[in-house]
């Protein structure tokens, strides 16, 4: 049996049912796992606190998938963790899709006596995230469904290593349905993993996979777009988009595929104009309006950078009535934390410039390390900067297939505020 020993009082985060155990807590390793295997988390006096993946290259050197020391972890173990984490999700939107109709052993919340699903949706879509990582207590383990496609990210070693299972898993739960795997993201560097992309099971995906959110109608490039293809998280937001822009000329920046904006114009926007420094994400985003039986020319497309654009508009003096801003990650490491906060203040100063009076701003951070605290001075002191009065009319937050686990904060990256600018 493979042992990771942790130095003596080591083991409080573990006990808060925190799922990282840092390289600096171990005092040392009894047996020589390999990457991704599974070691007993002792403390400093043995005693067995938690099932671990171990994960040799990285500073977080294990990541927990039981604190029930006891408990095997085998393939039993991951069916049953796949299958909470649909069952959790089983409230949110139409049942047959989530857990499969008939026989399927995906009706899952049959095995589960407490609280059965409610008819009532919190959304309609056959598009969603299935499992959350550590969020659904499972580390570096994203799932993603879009339509008749269930897209992978494998991000730390352990999930890494019971890969094979975990798709088998998939199979059962979800017959019929292809597997992509799209672990090309950079974290994977950091536990030692190569970058992979392709298809698990199943047949590979086409181009363009077609999704439907509230109404709105999606093409989503599953091998070669952002993340595993779309941004799920803002599902939420889309809608409140959609309930405030009656009547209103839209600037959607950092549009990435257009979502924000089609759904402003599916809200009576009179205009969108959609920003993105990617080109082919543009491509999409008109193949979207198209798709909607959108007005072509209430929508324009402006393949730029959002700091250049944003000052060009405040020069000519162009302005909008709802502004969108939806940035990347600015802040990957607390290093960053001083330079991204100028960037989120420089684009919402910008923005409150260019907003008539009454305007709405919907401005976000998906930065995990910008807390919701620090955000709202951000915007605060730019609203000031920009001798603008605004008020705060909504706070926003990922959307709830994108849940918090209350032991592992760290899940609550994506924040975002409605404001009213004077
Ligand atoms: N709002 C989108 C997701 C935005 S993701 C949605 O709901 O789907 C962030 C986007 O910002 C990406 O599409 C990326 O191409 C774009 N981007 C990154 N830096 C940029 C910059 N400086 N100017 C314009 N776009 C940028």
């Amino acid at each position: 049996m493979n042992l990771v020993i942790l130095k003596k009082g080591r083991e409080k985060n573990l006990l808060q049912r925190h799922p990282w155990i840092f390289s600096g807590a171990i005092e040392r390793v009894a047996g020589d796992p390999n990457s991704g295997e599974t070691v007993t988390v002792c403390s400093f006096d043995r005693k067995p606190l938690a099932q671990a993946a171990w994960s040799p290259q990285s500073q977080i050197a294990a990541r927990v998938w039981s604190f029930d020391p006891s408990t095997v972890i085998d393939a039993g173990f991951f069916r049953t963790k796949l299958q909470n984490a649909i069952a959790a999700r089983c409230h949110l939107t139409d049942k047959e899709f989530l857990c499969g109709a008939g026989d399927s052993p995906a009706k899952c919340w049959q095995t589960r006596a407490s609280a059965p699903p409610s008819n009532a949706k919190h959304f309609n879509s056959n598009a969603l995230r299935l499992v959350a990582a550590e969020s659904d207590g499972l580390p570096g383990l994203i799932i993603d469904r879009y339509a008749d496609w269930l897209v992978c990210q494998f991000l730390s070693a352990g999930s890494e290593h019971w890969k094979e299972t975990i798709t088998g898993i998939l199979q059962e739960l979800f017959p019929g349905l292809s597997i992509y795997e799209r672990s090309d993201v950079s974290v994977r560097e950091k536990e030692g993993l190569p970058s992979r992309c392709g298809v698990l099971a199943g047949t590979e995906p086409p181009e363009r996979v077609e999704i439907s959110e509230n109404g709105m109608r999606l093409l989503v490039d599953i091998k070669g777009g952002h993340k595993t293809g779309y941004y799920l998280d803002q599902r939420d937001s889309r809608a409140a988009v959609r309930n405030w822009a009656s009547g209103r000329d839209v600037l959607n920046c950092f549009s990435y595929t257009g979502g924000f904006g089609v759904a402003a114009l599916l809200g009576g926007a009179t205009h969108v104009t959609q920003m993105d420094s990617s080109g082919p994400a543009l491509e999409i985003a008109k193949q979207n309006a198209e798709l909607n039986g959108l007005d072509p020319t209430a929508s324009e497309y402006i393949d730029g950078d959002v700091f250049k654009e944003l000052r060009s508009f405040r020069d000519s003096r162009r302005d909008f009535d709802l502004i969108i801003l939806d940035p990347p990650k600015f802040i990957e490491s607390r290093s960053q934390l001083e330079g991204g906060a100028r960037g989120y203040k420089d684009i919402n100063l910008l923005a409150f410039k260019l907003l008539r009076p009454g305007g709405l701003l919907f401005t976000f951070s998906c930065s995990g390390l910008m807390e919701m605290p620090l955000f709202q001075k951000i915007v605060s002191d730019a609203a000031l900067d920009a001798g603008r009065s605004a008020q705060i009319l909504a706070v926003l937050n990922q959307s709830p297939d994108h849940p918090v686990a209350l032991n592992f904060p760290e899940g609550a990256y994506l924040k975002g505020l409605l404001c009213r600018a004077e």
